[in-house]
């Protein structure tokens, strides 16, 4: 998802109110000698990140460490990760003669980016490949089309995508496209239409993973009537811990795992805790008198505008709640128990979320996930399975050697 694109990294951890009382604290968090060295051993494969976005309006290079996003090379290998998943996302405002073009921009940007970085970073393109890739020490990247308006309803396009190393698909993002109802947008087709399963019986064909995060529930059935190879949903969290009409209730975890499937849970304190976005609502009712009285003052919206604006939200987004990492371990927890621990794994959203976790700031972070689940009694095999064994077998699964 995208919200906005500042992101709040060591925002008053100290003083912010956590919507959920917490145990242990996430400065609180020491990594030990055996978490350290399982989170090294493991494949670390996070299937969902909008670095890519970054990467083509921001000029954001990963080949250095920088100040603003979610992750870079030198903080992927601090944080012990080795295979990203670099989601194509395209804003519906594409739709409907831009939205492949946008994609295309996109992926071209984050190839250019990779390639300039050999030594350190490469495509993937099977699971073998990304095997492969880390053994040799660099860090696989696949990619992902985030919006199945993307294709422009054409399975030339979706063919196309394939070649150049899209490997899932996102069948909608927030909205419902001409073939697909989504889970943020009123339903058209009560599911999947006719072109809709299309779309899924080629991506099978292909060798491409149906990636079911965004749609809505109907989608998701008529996906799992339909698709004859696992599906994953790539970025999301447990509808039973968060009522939340982006995250998957308890049937459906059932219904992933029944399928071979994996559900990546996503970090955004909004999916994690239901409470997040209220009361972020809450507190920018009270900002709006400021915010009309910009608009009176600036109504051409100039860079004066856009600076003044950014200063209220600064000072109001200190005042936001806080979900802590342990929510996260909560919600990877309550799908190992309802979908099983070979049906989990990681999906950050990273560099598209406003609100990670408190204690998971940024990429750098990842081995305190290791650390919670030793602490929660999974062992070291289970704990590999969730960092990224389950999403290796269903890419070797549905991809194929
Ligand atoms: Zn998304």
């Amino acid at each position: 998802m995208k919200k906005n694109r500042v992101f709040h990294f060591f925002a008053f951890l100290s003083t912010a109110t956590f919507l959920f009382s917490t145990s242990v604290l996430p400065q609180q968090i020491k990594i030990s000698a055996h978490a350290k060295r399982l989170h090294q051993q493991a494949i670390v494969f996070d299937t969902h990140s909008d670095t890519p976005g970054n990467i083509l309006d921001e000029n954001f290079d990963i080949g250095i460490r920088n100040k603003t996003g979610h992750m870079d090379i030198p903080r992927m290998i601090e944080g012990g990760l080795d295979v990203q998943v670099f989601a194509l996302w395209v804003a519906p405002k594409y739709i409907p003669d831009n939205a492949a073009k946008r994609a295309l921009d996109m992926w071209d940007a984050a190839f250019q980016n990779i390639q300039k970085y050999p030594d350190k970073i490469a495509v993937a393109y099977t699971a073998a490949d990304a095997e492969k890739i880390v053994g040799s020490g660099k860090i696989a990247i696949f990619f992902g089309v985030e919006g199945g308006h993307a294709i422009q309803n054409d399975l030339g396009l979706l063919r196309v995508f394939y070649q150049l190393g899209v490997r899932y698909m996102t069948l909608t993002w927030m909205n419902t496209n001409d073939w697909a109802d989504a889970s943020g947008d009123t339903a058209r087709w009560g599911g999947l239409n006719e072109f809709g399963e299309k779309v899924v019986r080629e991506m099978n064909r292909l060798g491409m993973i149906v990636d079911i995060s965004h749609v809505s529930d109907d989608t998701f059935w008529d996906v799992m009537r339909v698709s004859k190879k696992p599906v994953i949903a790539s970025h999301s969290c447990c509808r039973a811990l968060a009522n939340h009409f982006r995250n998957m209730s308890d049937d459906m975890l059932r219904a992933l795992a029944k399928n071979g499937g994996v559900i990546g849970i996503n970090y955004y304190a909004g999916y994690l805790d239901d409470k997040y976005e209220p009361a972020v609502d809450k507190i920018m009712k009270s900002a709006q008198p400021e915010l009309d009285a910009l608009e009176a003052k600036y109504p051409d919206h100039n860079a004066q505008y856009d600076r003044e604006k950014e200063k209220i939200y600064d000072k109001y987004r200190s005042k936001y709640p806080k979900v802590s990492i342990n929510r996260l371990i909560e919600h990877i927890d309550h799908a190992v128990k309802v979908a099983g621990i070979d049906h989990v794994g990681l999906g950050s959203d990273f560099d598209g979320i406003s609100a990670p976790p408190a204690g998971l700031e940024d990429v750098t972070k990842l081995p305190r996930i290791t650390q919670m689940l030793l602490d929660r009694g999974y062992t070291d095999e289970q704990i590999k399975k969730i960092l990224g064994g389950n999403f290796l077998r269903v890419y070797r699964e549905v991809i194929g050697e």
